[in-house]
């Protein structure tokens, strides 16, 4: 008999009959500003399913460890049992968001290098910018976990530039959460998919993400599916 785990903004996280794999089910609600602004958008759930899948699968391809085991329908993917470490690392290729307003830095100002961020993953107080030495005293990870989640956070920015580009997407930011699986080891975890990436479009410079709905900018989902296409697409190929 599967459980309901944990029940998050965008997804629900169920236990499956082997302990150490569990099912996450992507729901078609969307949320922003730490829930603040609420909404549904239909077929949201299959998309990001699909596309982080996709993503996932681009990953494990170029040598990432994930949690990821196999999408198994429409909205469901077996993944690994995870720990999650509490931390939301966010890589910026291009400065926007978040960025733009706390250092000043002009809004589409190409970061060289890429800027690698700590957030701590705590809703009460808003998922606050904190360094290693923070992540260290709070006990979230070991010195060495920190040393192995930055290195792959890097690895996995440049093998997203690349997958991105290759869809004639600009890949801007995007927030990555990782886990400790059963074996002990540091795997990639949660999702990537455009509600946790900023992806602006090469040509248009349209924003084919999130920002859409946070900007209240309209034709959300048609963004998610461009997306979806242009990924099903190169896989096609
Ligand atoms: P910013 O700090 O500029 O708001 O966000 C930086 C990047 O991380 C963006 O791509 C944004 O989508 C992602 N991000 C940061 N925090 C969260 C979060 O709590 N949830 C989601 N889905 N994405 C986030």
């Amino acid at each position: 008999m599967s459980q309901l785990l944990y029940e998050g903004k965008a997804k629900q996280i169920y236990s499956t009959e082997n302990p150490e794999e569990v099912l996450i089910h992507y729901k078609d609600d969307a949320t922003a500003g730490n829930g603040a602004k609420k909404a549904q958008f239909e077929d949201k759930g299959v998309l990001n399913a699909a596309i982080s899948t996709m993503i996932f699968e681009y990953l494990i391809e170029n040598g990432i460890k994930t949690h990821l085991i196999k999408q198994v329908n429409d909205r469901d993917v077996l993944c690994e049992k995870i720990d999650i470490v509490l931390l939301e690392v966010i890589m910026r290729n291009i400065a926007t968001g978040s960025l733009t307003s706390r250092l000043g830095i002009k809004e589409g100002t190409k970061l060289n290098p890429p800027i690698l961020e700590f957030c701590y993953k705590k809703d009460e107080f808003n998922d606050p910018l904190i360094n290693t030495d923070h992540a260290l005293a709070l006990g979230l990870a070991t010195r060495e976990e920190i040393e192995t989640i930055s290195e792959e956070a890097r690895k996995i920015n440049q093998l997203l530039i690349k997958l991105f580009a290759e869809i004639g997407i600009e890949l801007v930011d995007f927030k990555v959460e990782f886990g400790r699986n059963p074996k002990g080891e540091i795997v990639l975890a949660d999702e990537i998919s455009p509600d946790t990436c900023r992806l602006w479009d090469v040509e248009t410079h349209s924003k084919l993400d999130k920002d859409r709905f946070r900007q209240d900018l309209g034709n959300v989902i048609d963004a998610y599916r461009e997306i979806h296409k242009r990924l099903l697409a190169r896989k096609e190929k």
